[in-house]
């Protein structure tokens, strides 16, 4: 059988993850994967947070693309995919054209600013490794650890799970007598009802009040400006930086960029042939209530599942269907707290953390373990 190309757009943890497990799995090499990807390096997102405020930090939180494409026996192009021509099966990438056999779309998610003036111009956000490494340097730039220095005030936009890892991250960084913190989220309370419960809720707030971090809930932003956060009935924070962790929206291809790819639960398009969609850009016509959550669990399952399809569709098996449940969720207070629920089991503290981190690490092995990571089809 002829050697099929697999052209995968975006080398995140979904993109990643399908080359790595179709080394393990497609011991007749009947395929070529092929990753495209605009950064060269894959992020450890679950981690952004920590270079977002020190860019010093970035051990194990960027990995060249180039060494795990190596190691899932891939090539990889350092490319932006622009445009896809599904009916003739090519894409446009950097001036270059290339064609493919099957076409994964994982190009994740980018910041959501729902359309509030200045946001986008006016704040850094820690979505990608890119954006991420420039807040902190901003950060750095604020000479907050230089003596006689004056106290610098920054405001986080956003109380989900990023804008509380951020808000902790920098309070571990720089204490109360440095820095100003002041979180913004428009529901009454932070974090999604789906990510923790009350208890952990409860948990993340006395850490907020204990560290001094200002938390504004149910207070809608209305505008960003250099300096300052505009919100109703024209009143405002002014800081020294604002970082916008309030919104993500799916990354799309081809498509409508704010809706990202609609696929069947077998991770399936079924407007194009032989493409398939994973991870945060894709969108998963699907009953079960986290089938479309944002998350690194479900665009990790979701490798597994698009790995296997594409073996499977090319030998005539029936495909696997995506049944994503969350196992839960670690929230990150810093290094050394942490808060979540693990299959329904709540976890606090140094020990929570230390298994956030262990997690991390698990991840980590299962792309450089690709080639004794072998499951069946
Ligand atoms: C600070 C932070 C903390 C987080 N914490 C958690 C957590 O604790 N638990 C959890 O489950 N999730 C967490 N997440 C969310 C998780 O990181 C994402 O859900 C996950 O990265 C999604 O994986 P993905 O492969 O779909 O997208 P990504 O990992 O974002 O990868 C997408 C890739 O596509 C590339 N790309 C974009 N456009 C193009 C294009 N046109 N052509 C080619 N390539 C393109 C990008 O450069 C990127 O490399 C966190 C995210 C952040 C930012």
């Amino acid at each position: 059988m002829a050697t099929r190309t697999v052209l995968i757009a975006g080398g995140g943890y979904a993109g990643a993850g399908i080359a790595a497990k179709l080394a393990a799995l497609d011991a007749r090499r009947s395929f070529n994967a092929v990753i495209l990807d605009p950064s060269e390096f894959h992020a450890v997102k679950t981690r952004l947070h920590q270079i977002a405020v020190d860019p010093e930090r970035d051990i194990l939180i960027r990995i060249p693309t180039r060494t795990l494409a190596d190691f899932a026996r891939a090539d990889f192009i350092n490319a932006s995919v622009e445009e896809v021509d599904f009916k003739n099966r090519r894409i446009f990438a950097n001036g270059s054209v290339y064609d493919w056999d099957r076409l994964v779309v994982a190009t994740g998610a980018e910041p959501n600013y729902f359309g509030i003036p200045g946001a986008a111009e006016n704040s850094e956000n820690i979505l990608s490794y890119e954006s991420a490494m420039r807040c902190g340097l901003r950060i750095k730039s604020l000479g907050m650890n230089k003596r006689g220095a004056s106290k610098k005030r920054i405001a986080v936009c956003g109380a989900g799970l990023l804008g509380v890892e951020f808000a902790a991250q920098l309070r571990q960084r720089y204490g109360p007598k440095k820095c100003e913190i002041a979180i913004v989220e428009k529901q009454d309370r932070i974090i999604a009802a789906s990510q923790c419960g009350d208890a952990q809720r409860d948990y993340i707030s006395a850490f907020f009040k204990r560290e001094n971090i200002r938390t504004l809930t149910g207070t809608t932003i209305s505008k960003l400006s250099p300096g300052r956060v505009w919100l109703e009935e024209g009143k405002h924070i002014d800081c020294d930086l604002t970082v916008w962790c309030g919104g993500i929206k799916r990354t799309g291809i081809g498509t409508a960029a704010s809706s990202g790819l609609a696929v069947d639960p077998t991770l399936v398009c079924r407007e194009h042939e032989n493409v398939f969609g994973a991870g945060d850009s894709a969108m998963v016509s699907s009953p079960l209530p986290n089938a479309n959550s944002l998350t690194a669990q479900r665009a990790i399952y979701h490798a597994d599942i698009a790995a296997k399809n594409i073996i499977r569709s090319a030998i005539g098996l029936r495909s696997r269907v995506s049944r994503y449940r969350p196992k839960g969720e670690l929230i990150s207070l810093g290094d050394f707290d942490a808060v979540g629920i693990v299959f329904g089991a709540a976890f606090y503290g140094p020990a929570c953390a230390a298994a956030k981190k262990a997690n991390e690490l698990k991840y980590l092995s299962t792309l450089f373990g690709s080639a004794i990571n072998k499951h069946i089809v």
